[in-house]
């Protein structure tokens, strides 16, 4: 395994991978790998001769007061798990590397980066897109590896790459989860333990809108009133948003039917998490 910190190197060496016949799978991470990322590194490395997993905390990403300067990072432990999985390259950028001059151009993706999280925090998606067409640029013709547990950010992503005629191919996972069914996230570490004993209750908001859609509710209104019901029990959570939407749109537009998705949103603390899970509707 090779870690790489330019740009220069890191596209000439997936080139001449690329030359010699090799199919190339790019996992963007911002570091600090759980069995999340790691999830995704292994149907990368089954899927394509050559693995590059990036890891760079995105400032663009973070909003003025956001967890920026706070975000855990790890590099030396990152390349270990990295190496042990089979990856070939790590891609670790400064931000002066990626960022040299100030930011001019972006990307934004309009429709269905707007709700949700868009809503929530308003420069967040332009943030995952910039550095996404970047990364895109910087590795070039490849698959690449988003897991499920940010469905809005695969939706952008994959929109982005649609519109904008990217060489890549855009590949959803599974969610990865704690065997008490919190999410893996890098942010878990921010939970006091108060908070991380109540953090499953996401888990549990998601499986009651599953519940109430699989027993015949449609409106999803109802459907969020159950699930911010379960989000109530936990003191320490305080729920940004809750919403049971079309998965695609991600916007209700009167009662749901075919592909439902369930989304949750809720600060503990200082940690921000979501979650969300789906269901198609017969
Ligand atoms: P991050 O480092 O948080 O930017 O995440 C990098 C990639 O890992 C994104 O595509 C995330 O959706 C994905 N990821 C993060 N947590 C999980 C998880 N628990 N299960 C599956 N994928 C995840």
């Amino acid at each position: 395994m090779e870690t790489v910190t330019t740009i220069d190197e890191i596209r000439a060496a997936l080139e001449r991978d690329r030359a010699a016949g090799r199919s190339v799978g790019f996992v963007p991470t911002m570091g600090y790998l759980h069995a999340g990322h790691l999830s995704l590194v292994e149907a990368s490395v089954a899927g394509n001769d050559v693995t590059v997993v990036s890891i760079f905390v995105n400032p663009l990403q973070f909003a003025e007061g956001e967890d920026l300067d706070a975000y855990p990072r790890d590099l030396a432990a990152d390349s270990a798990e990295c190496r042990a999985a089979g990856v070939d390259y790590v891609f670790a950028p400064s931000v002066e590397e990626m960022y040299p001059t100030p930011v001019d151009t972006t990307v934004t993706v309009a429709s269905v980066a707007a709700p949700l999280e868009g809503a929530h925090r308003p420069t967040h998606f332009a943030g995952v897109a910039t550095v996404v067409a970047k990364l895109f640029s910087i590795v070039g013709p490849c698959r690449a590896y988003f897991g499920a547990k940010d469905w809005q950010q695969v939706a952008v992503v994959t929109t982005m790459a649609a519109d904008l005629s990217m060489p890549v191919e855009v590949v959803a996972c599974p969610i990865v989860r704690e065997p008490d069914g919190l999410a893996m996230s890098s942010r878990n570490v921010y939970l006091t333990p108060e908070e991380r004993a109540q953090a499953p209750v996401l888990r549990r908001a998601l499986d009651t809108g599953l519940e109430v859609l699989r027993a015949g509710e449609r409106d999803p209104v109802v459907v969020e009133a159950a699930m911010r019901e379960v989000l109530a029990a936990a003191p320490l959570a305080a729920p940004d948003y809750v919403a049971a939407v079309p998965a695609d749109t991600l916007v209700a537009d009167g009662p749901l039917h075919g592909d439902v998705r369930v989304l949750v949103a809720a600060r503990f603390g200082r940690a921000r998490l979501i979650d969300n899970d789906g269901l198609r509707l017969g």
